[in-house]
């Protein structure tokens, strides 16, 4: 490995990387680059690389951050918030009490869920 490759090695230690969400960020930053191209006004143009701009730094704070813990619970629940929303069949409740995400089937009425970690009951429309 050459002496670049070594240092950016040694510089990304302990930091966060690269994951689903940034991805998803630059996507974002993409489409409102991409917006400009589409709508020539110069407000539009400013604002969209504005909203750009925050959103490419917000990705290049994300990859080199230190705190990867924090990093790693935003990707949790990005991802969770986009797999229930692709889930048809299911509906997600909260546990009232610890807090514990309870998947149920959907459709079924009114019904009475016991959450599986603290076993608390509660009733739902599902
Ligand atoms: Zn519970």
């Amino acid at each position: 490995m050459n002496g670049l490759g070594r240092w950016f090695r040694r510089f990304m230690e302990g930091r966060y990387g690269n994951d689903k969400l940034n991805n998803a960020i630059l996507g974002a930053a993409m489409f409102f680059v991409v917006l400009t191209l589409f709508i020539p006004n110069p407000l539009v143009d400013l604002i969209a690389h504005g909203i750009a701009y925050v959103l490419m730094f917000r990705v290049i704070f994300r990859t080199f951050s230190r705190n990867t813990y924090q990093r790693y619970q935003e990707n949790r629940k990005y991802l969770q918030f986009f797999g229930r929303m692709k889930d048809r069949d299911h509906r997600y409740y909260d546990c009232p009490k610890c807090r514990q995400m309870v998947r149920v089937p959907r459709g079924k009425g009114k019904i009475a869920i016991t959450c599986p970690r603290c076993h608390e009951k509660f009733v739902r429309k599902s």
